[in-house]
């Protein structure tokens, strides 16, 4: 059976301590209303909900993802739209680990969400609230099916070459060492946004897609199926982002265990939380480091000149893994608002066909659009991501 073309979904996106929704209808892209509940598991929940508009925010008691749901479903009593009289037809639950097996979205049942659980070693961050989501969730909306998106899946495509790190094979193979790759859902729908957009056949293109957020994530995509993604085993490989390192020295964790007697756990947070922007200029939102760029503060345009000689790094690479470069794209918050960045991306590369103008990288704009020159072999684009469209249309397709 499928559903209606103008049947909602509600979408869910449970971190460990947040939970984050939207309801919102496939087929047009509306989005009926929007929220978060954070600080889950605190004294204090923050709760915020929008609609038709309007925002509203609250503080209240949230000590787990069943008291999450409640606000939710308490936000939704209160300043609508009615969730009895909406007719879900689905849950969408985003998952950031699928494993080497999840490779598409599956209607959850026990067994599902046991290997979800079970997949927890490879993202102690967040795999379990993604369980305790869907369990209350399924408590919730007993009737509809709960549909797993995986951030991984797009990833699944990866050859043995690309995923495999040359460390023991047995070991690896024992312990399911490998990259897997994360922001999938946002590379599959960009990259193919970028085919509709210029009216040609995903199949025909061979694409290079940045998604630069507080995560940052790279991908080499051919004929639409991935072929290298730069975060790897966990999200804290690869590009500079918000707070984290991206790659560094393997050794790095000896060096600071040997020298000033850290523990892997303090390492761990240092490179995850304490580094990347935050790291080198003491902010991490990009719109605060352009702040202290204008103020001509060296540190951060220092983190500039790094997150920027990263990006070509995994640009270079990639253009020579695919042989020939149809699409550059950008997309994120990042990506989609900071005309430095793509102009330091791209800067000095028109020997390799990628020919930015400068006007239209400078333009502010919302929707899908060309930033490069007519002559420019490679087109470079800035396209919006929508994870939580991408998530409600895998999840009606499988109702
Ligand atoms: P997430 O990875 O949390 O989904 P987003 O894609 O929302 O992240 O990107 C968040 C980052 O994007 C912010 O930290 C900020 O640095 C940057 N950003 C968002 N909007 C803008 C803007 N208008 N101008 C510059 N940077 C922006």
């Amino acid at each position: 059976m499928s559903a209606a073309p103008g049947a909602p979904v509600l979408v869910l996106n449970s971190g460990s301590s947040s939970l984050k929704y939207q309801l919102l209808i496939p087929a047009t892209a509306d989005v009926l209303a929007a929220g978060s509940v954070e600080k889950i598991g605190e004294s204090t929940g923050l709760i915020t909900h929008r609609v038709a508009g309007e925002s509203f925010s609250s503080e209240d008691a949230v000590p787990d993802h069943d008291a999450a749901l409640a606000a939710l479903i308490r936000q939704f009593a209160d300043h609508g739209p009615d969730l009895d009289d909406a007719g879900i037809v689905a849950v969408g639950h985003r998952v950031v680990h699928g494993g080497p097996d999840f490779s598409a979205p599956v209607v959850v049942d026990d067994a599902v969400l046991s290997e979800i659980s079970e997949l927890s070693a490879l993202a102690p961050l967040h795999n379990p609230g993604a369980v305790a989501g869907i369990r209350a969730a399924q408590g919730l909306f007993p009737r509809v099916p709960h549909v797993a998106v995986f951030d991984t899946a797009f990833f699944t495509s990866l050859s043995p070459a690309a995923y495999t790190y040359a460390i023991p094979r047995e070991l690896a193979e024992r312990h399911r060492i490998r990259r897997y790759g994360m922001h999938g859902t946002s590379h599959q729908y960009v990259s193919q946004t970028v085919a509709t957009f210029l009216g040609g056949e995903l199949r025909d293109l061979n694409q290079i897609v940045l998604h630069l957020g507080n995560g940052c994530s790279a991908s080499a995509i051919r004929g639409g199926v991935a072929i290298d993604t730069s975060m790897g085993l966990t999200p804290l490989q690869g590009l500079v982002m918000g707070t984290r390192s991206g790659d560094v020295d393997p050794s790095l964790h000896s060096f600071l265990n040997a020298q000033l007697g850290m523990s892997i756990g303090e390492i761990d947070t240092m490179l995850n939380k304490e580094s990347g922007l935050k790291g080198l200029s003491g902010v991490n939102d990009f719109r605060e480091l352009e702040k202290l760029l204008a103020a001509g503060e060296r540190t951060a345009q220092l983190a500039l000149d790094v997150y920027v000689h990263r990006l070509k790094h995994y640009l270079g690479a990639y253009l020579v893994q695919l042989g020939r470069l149809d699409t550059l794209t950008f997309t994120a918050g990042v990506g989609e608002n900071t005309p430095a960045v793509r102009a330091g991306t791209v800067q000095g590369l028109a020997g390799l066909g990628l020919e930015l103008d400068p006007a239209l990288n400078e333009a502010r704009s919302k929707v899908a659009r060309v930033i490069s020159t007519p002559s420019s072999r490679v087109t470079i684009l800035v396209v919006p991501t929508d994870e939580e469209l991408a998530i409600g249309r895998q999840a009606i397709a499988l109702t």
